[in-house]
């Protein structure tokens, strides 16, 4: 049997490896899995929301030992690691303490003694999930899940599979019953096998769009739901009454927080001409000074990538946009040092059929486009194949507001980048997937919603 190996991204140093377990013995874990089910779908919301606020505090008190081992595994810089365990406590206490009126019967006037709908949970949810958010991705879809009466089991991407196995355990620690959470350390290839199997009813899954259409052609096969969030090039239209100030730190942030790696990251910037040459100038100066380094050090604004492989792609679609006529503004070099390093890289006056423009750029390289007034802007904004974030940096908050309701993307954001937060739902259209996670429209995508009409 193969092993999954977590390779820090830093240094190129392997840290651990994981014996990925047989189809046998996922099979054992889902149908513990199952007869957990049984049990826990009758316990009250309350009950259920103790054992989240357990969690919550586990994952708070082991914050540090938790953010070392993402940062580890997958380079992320280590403030942010502590702020992503911080996130998931708050969506278990969210959860824990939202759940109930979010699934509360819904009365409905018919002409029946009594008609109301119910939400059921439908039993166990197979979780495919990215390395990229290694703890929050897979506690944003557990938080509503479980706390619906579902039970999950996970299968995690291969390179952080010391996350994978820590969460299973911190959900152990916080006294969920055996079963209700659990991790199954396959490959990719055995997850058409795990979709077969008779009590997994529904997938959701977080990440690339071949992997998105893989899985869900399968789970459509065996006619199960799904849920896809998938990735995204997420254009922010800069106005021409923007504060540029303002502008470019956003535009920074949104670019290289995660080291770039993120879905709603801000992809493209398609910036109105009267301040396209201010703009480019200014960020130019503001991604140059960003500091690349040791993701462990607090002074460092962003690290490596999370594995060779992903830089080493990342830095062909950077190549081939040039080629393509995409002006280099800076960066654009792969340092000579070990790591998955990748500078932070400003491809410039990108049109749509070039790769920059096109593609979803994983990692830490911003595509500036030109547009001459604010109806190309949505226009080159709306010209993609994603649809999961975006966004408008205008002073004028009606005229943003006006864009943000045209835009073809599942979050619009007003000077803002964007975010998840649990009492919003969030999720994209187009390739960016369908479905919705968090508020009370995600925690309503695994249940039977039932309609009881009593004559
Ligand atoms: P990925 O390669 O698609 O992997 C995601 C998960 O799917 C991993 O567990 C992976 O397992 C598994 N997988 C890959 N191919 C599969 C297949 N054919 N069948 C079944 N499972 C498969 O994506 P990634 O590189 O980890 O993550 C980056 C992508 O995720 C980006 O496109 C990003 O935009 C997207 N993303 C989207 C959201 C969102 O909320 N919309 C959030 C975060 C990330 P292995 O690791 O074993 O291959």
């Amino acid at each position: 049997m193969s092993k999954s190996i977590s390779i820090n991204p830093a240094n190129e140093e392997k840290i651990a490896e994981y014996q990925r377990i047989s189809l046998d013995e996922a099979e054992q874990k889902i149908n513990i899995a199952h007869a957990a089910f049984k049990t826990w779908r009758s316990w009250s919301f309350k009950k259920r929301a103790t054992l989240f606020k357990n969690l919550a505090s586990i994952l708070e008190e082991n914050k540090e030992e938790y953010a070392q081992l993402m940062t580890a595994e997958m380079g992320k810089i280590i403030g942010q690691s502590r702020k992503e365990i911080e996130k998931c406590a708050l969506v278990c206490r969210y959860y824990a303490d939202h759940a109930s009126s979010m699934l509360a019967n819904k009365t409905v006037n018919t002409e029946a003694s009594k008609s109301y709908v119910t939400f059921q949970p439908l039993g166990v949810i197979l979780a495919v999930m990215p390395w990229n958010f290694p703890f929050y991705q897979v506690i944003r879809f557990a938080a509503p899940s479980l706390m619906a009466g579902n039970v999950g089991v996970l299968k995690h991407a291969s390179n952080v599979q010391g996350c994978a196995y820590a969460i299973e355990e911190a959900f152990e620690k916080a006294g969920f019953p055996a079963g209700c959470f659990s991790n199954l350390n396959l490959s990719s290839d055995s997850v058409e096998s795990v979709i077969k199997n008779k009590h997994i009813v529904a997938v959701t899954l977080t990440g690339s769009e071949p992997a998105g259409r893989s899985v869900a052609a399968i789970a459509g096969k065996n006619l199960k739901k799904t849920v896809m969030e998938l990735g995204g090039s997420d254009a922010y239209i800069v106005l021409d009454d923007a504060d540029l100030e303002k502008a470019t730190d956003l535009a920074t942030f949104g670019r290289l927080q995660n080291n770039g790696q993120t879905c709603i990251a801000a992809k493209r910037f398609i910036v109105l001409e009267a301040i396209y040459d201010a703009f480019l100038e200014r960020y130019k100066t503001k991604m140059a000074a960003a500091m690349m380094g040791e993701p462990t050090d607090d002074a460092t604004y962003y690290g490596p990538l999370a594995r060779i492989d992903l830089r080493d792609d990342l830095h062909e679609q950077v190549t081939k946009t040039i080629t393509q006529g995409g002006r280099l503004v800076l960066g654009g070099t792969i340092p000579d040092r070990k790591g998955a390093y990748y500078p932070a890289t400003i491809l410039a006056d990108l049109k749509p059929g070039m790769t920059g423009f096109d593609e979803e750029l994983f990692g830490p390289v911003a595509s500036v486009i030109k547009a001459k007034d604010e109806q190309e802007a949505i226009n080159l904004a709306n010209h993609s194949n994603f649809g999961l974030g975006s966004g408008v940096i205008t002073s004028n908050k009606e005229r943003g507001e006006a864009i943000a309701l045209q835009l073809e993307a599942g979050n619009s954001f007003v000077n803002k980048l964007v975010a998840s937060d649990p009492r919003m739902p969030f999720g994209g259209i187009k390739n960016s997937g369908y479905g919705r996670e968090l508020s009370g429209y995600g925690i309503r995508e695994f249940v039977n919603t039932k309609s009881i009409w009593i004559n």
